[in-house]
C-alpha cells in the first residue's frame, strides 16, 4: 500500500513569490495543481466586500488597493511586527498560515482525503527564530509540521533521493525576490548543507524594474510622458515587462505593446518598444554578476574547488534566464541539471521527503526530459579564417516541451542561401555528433544586414518531434523541418538509416512574418555563429586541408582568403569570384 494511502504528508515550498504543494501519488511524486497550475502567488488579500483573497485573486489587487493587500511576508518570517490589512494587524505567522491553508485544501481536494501533516522547507539562511515562525504558521494552518527541512536540500533530494556514493552539488536558486545559493554534500542519503549564501534583496523582481525603467526611459524620450508615475500605469508595465522578460527567456527578441498607456492632450499614446536579448543581458548583467560572486565565496566558504562539484541544479524560475546559464557554465564547467521544472523543485523535494518519511522507497523524481542537445552547424571566428562548430540550441535535460531559439549571422553580405543543418550530441566538436536533418534557406536578402539576420527555432514535444524553423529577420523568409524522434540515441543505428527512420518531413512557408521576426546578435553559446553561405563550403574544404597543407601551400591560402575579403570589402565581385576559382584550384590541387 503507498504511503498517502495510509498517512498522507505533503510537502510545502512556501516562497517569497509563489507557494507549491506537492505529494507522493501512486509511485510518483506529484505537483498539486489548481486551475492548470501548480504555483499559488504567496499574496493574501481582503477584497472590497470583506472577502478573504489568497493566491491570484489577491495579487490581482495589489496594486490598486495595497492597503488592503500583502505580499512578500516570507521576508517578514521571525519578525515581531504587525501587518496591516485593512483595518486589522496580522503577523506573518497569521499571513503564512492563510497560504497554507489554502494549499492544505488544495491538498485535500486533490487527495480525496485529509492531509493534515506536512513537510515545510525553509530558506538554507534562515536562523532559529524564522523556523520556529514558519512551523507556528503550519500549526495555525492546521498542519502538524513533521519537518522543516533547508531548501537546497529539498532540490538536492529530487534528483538524489535514496542514491548512494557521495556527491557535491551547487543549488543555485533564483527566485523572484531573493538569491540563494548552496554548496550540498550528499552521502549515502544524508544531505548536509556545506555552505550557503545569499542576497535576499535579489531576483527575478529586480530584473523586472530594470526592464521597465528601460523601456519607460525610450518612451519619455520619445512622447515625453514618464509611464512611472502614475502607480497603476506603472504596474502595468511592469507586469508587461515581466512578460517579455519571460519571452527572452526562449526568444532572441520581443515586444512590450499596450495600447492607450498614456495620454496627451486628450490624445491616447500606445507603447511598442522592441527588446533584443542581448539588449536585455546588458541591463541584468550586474545583477547576474553579483549572483556569480556569491556561488564562488559559497564554493570558498565550503574548501571546494569547481573541479570537485559533480553537479549544478538550478531552482526557482528566474534561473531560467539564458545569461544566468551562460555564466554559471563558464564559472563551473557545468551544464546545469534542470530535469524538473525550477519553479516547482523545492515542493517536489519537500514531498520526496515527506515520502521518504512515510516509509515509502523512493528515487529521484522522474520526469520527461531532452536526453540530449541538439543545436545545429556553425562557424565561429573571422569569417575568412572560420572554424566549422556546433551550437546547441536545446540543451539535454530540458524539461519537455521545450523550446528555445538562437539568432544567426550569415558569413557574407551578399549570401543568397544558408543551410541548416541539424545536430545531436553534446561534443563541441560538430564530427562527434550525429546529423538528423538539414534545409536550405533561400532567397535571402542580398542587401540585408549580415549579422543575427537569421533566427533559429527550435521545439521538441513530449513524443519526441523537433520542429527547426530558420527566418530571415529581415523579409520574413520561413523555412522548417519536422523530425520524429529527435531523442533517439546516438549510439542507435547508421546515420542514414536513422535519417531515414527518422521520417524527416519539409514543410516549407514562404510567409512574410516580418514583424513577428527581429535581429539580435546575441546568441546565448552563439554570439559568433555563422550560418553556411555561398563561401561556406568553400572554406569548410579550407578547413579540412589546411592541416595538411605545407607551409608554403598555407601561407597561399590565407593570402588568397585576405584577397578575396578585401575584394568583398569594395564591393568588387568580380575579383572575388576570380580569386575564388584561384582559391578553388589550389584546394583542389591540395586535396589531390
Ligand atoms: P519563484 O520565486 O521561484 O516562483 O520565481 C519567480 C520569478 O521567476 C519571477 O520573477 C518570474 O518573473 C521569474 N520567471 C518565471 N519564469 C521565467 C522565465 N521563463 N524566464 C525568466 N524569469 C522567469
Amino acid at each position: 500500500m503507498s504511503a498517502i494511502d495510509d498517512s498522507p504528508i505533503i510537502g510545502i515550498d512556501l516562497g517569497t513569490t509563489n507557494s507549491v504543494v506537492a505529494a507522493y501519488i501512486d509511485g510518483r511524486i506529484r505537483v498539486l495543481e489548481e486551475q492548470g497550475t501548480g504555483l499559488l502567488p504567496s499574496v493574501v488579500g481582503v477584497s472590497a466586500d470583506g472577502k478573504l483573497l489568497i493566491g491570484q485573486a489577491a495579487k490581482n489587487q495589489l496594486v490598486a488597493f495595497p492597503e488592503r493587500t500583502l505580499a512578500s511576508v516570507k521576508r517578514r518570517m521571525g519578525e515581531a511586527v504587525n501587518l496591516k490589512m485593512a483595518d486589522e494587524e496580522y503577523s506573518p505567522q497569521e499571513i503564512s498560515a492563510m497560504i497554507l491553508r489554502r494549499l492544505k485544501d488544495r491538498a485535500e481536494q486533490v487527495l480525496g482525503r485529509p492531509a493534515t501533516r506536512a513537510v515545510i522547507t525553509v530558506p538554507a539562511f534562515f536562523d532559529e527564530g524564522q523556523r520556529q515562525a514558519t512551523r507556528e504558521a503550519g500549526e495555525l494552518a492546521g498542519l502538524t509540521i513533521e519537518r522543516i527541512i533547508n531548501e537546497p536540500t529539498a532540490a538536492a533530494l529530487v534528483y538524489h533521493a535514496g542514491q548512494t556514493g557521495r556527491r557535491h552539488l551547487v543549488i543555485y536558486d533564483l527566485g523572484g525576490g531573493t538569491f540563494d545559493v548552496s554548496i550540498v554534500r550528499m552521502e549515502d542519503g544524508v544531505v548536509e548543507v556545506l555552505s550557503s549564501k545569499g542576497d535576499t534583496k535579489l531576483g527575478g523582481d529586480d530584473f523586472d524594474t530594470l526592464l521597465m525603467e528601460n523601456v519607460a526611459e525610450r518612451f519619455s524620450s520619445e512622447h515625453g510622458v514618464d509611464l512611472t508615475e502614475n502607480a497603476s500605469t506603472r504596474w502595468r508595465l511592469l507586469q508587461a515587462c515581466e512578460r517579455a522578460k519571460r519571452e527572452l527567456s526562449q526568444h532572441a527578441f520581443t515586444r512590450v505593446s499596450e495600447e492607450f498607456i498614456a495620454e496627451v492632450d486628450g490624445k491616447p499614446l500606445s507603447l511598442d518598444v522592441r527588446i533584443d536579448r542581448h539588449e536585455y543581458e546588458e541591463l541584468i548583467n550586474p545583477l547576474v554578476e553579483r549572483t556569480i560572486r556569491c556561488v564562488d565565496e559559497a564554493l570558498n566558504d565550503a574548501s571546494l574547488t569547481t573541479s570537485q562539484i559533480d553537479e549544478l541544479i538550478l531552482v526557482g524560475g528566474s534561473s531560467r534566464t539564458p545569461l544566468v546559464r551562460q555564466r554559471l557554465l563558464q564559472e563551473l564547467h557545468h551544464e546545469a541539471h534542470w530535469a524538473v521544472n525550477p519553479d516547482l523543485a523545492v515542493a517536489l523535494g519537500a514531498a520526496t521527503q515527506a515520502a521518504m518519511q512515510s516509509g515509502a522507497s523512493v528515487g529521484p523524481v522522474l520526469v520527461d526530459v531532452a536526453t540530449h542537445t541538439l543545436g545545429i552547424e556553425c562557424a565561429r571566428g573571422s569569417r575568412f579564417n572560420p572554424t566549422i562548430g556546433y551550437a546547441p540550441i536545446l540543451h539535454r535535460n530540458s524539461p519537455l516541451p521545450a523550446r528555445h531559439e538562437d539568432t544567426f549571422s550569415t558569413m557574407f553580405s551578399d549570401q543568397e542561401e544558408a543551410e541548416i543543418r541539424v545536430f545531436q550530441g553534446e561534443s563541441p566538436n560538430l564530427q562527434y555528433n550525429k546529423e538528423l536533418g538539414s534545409f536550405r534557406l533561400s532567397g535571402l536578402n542580398k542587401s540585408a544586414e549580415a549579422d543575427g539576420s537569421i533566427v533559429v527555432r527550435f521545439e521538441l514535444t513530449l513524443d519526441g518531434t523537433l520542429s527547426v524553423t530558420a527566418v530571415e529577420r529581415l523579409t520574413g523568409i520561413t523555412k522548417s523541418l519536422k523530425i520524429r524522434n529527435a531523442l533517439t540515441s546516438q549510439s542507435e543505428a547508421t546515420h542514414d538509416s536513422a535519417v531515414e527512420r527518422l521520417g524527416m518531413m519539409f514543410s516549407d512557408s514562404d510567409d512574410v512574418v516580418a514583424s513577428e521576426v527581429g535581429v539580435s546578435d546575441a546568441g546565448i553559446e552563439t554570439g559568433e555563429g555563422r550560418v553556411d553561405g555561398p563561401h561556406s563550403t568553400l572554406l569548410m574544404r579550407v578547413e579540412k586541408v589546411r592541416s595538411d597543407a605545407s607551409d608554403e601551400d598555407a601561407e597561399d591560402i590565407d593570402r588568397l582568403l585576405q584577397a578575396i575579403e578585401e575584394a568583398e570589402q569594395r564591393g568588387d565581385q568580380e575579383l572575388v569570384d576570380s580569386i575564388r576559382s584561384e582559391l578553388e584550384d589550389l584546394l583542389f590541387y591540395i586535396e589531390g
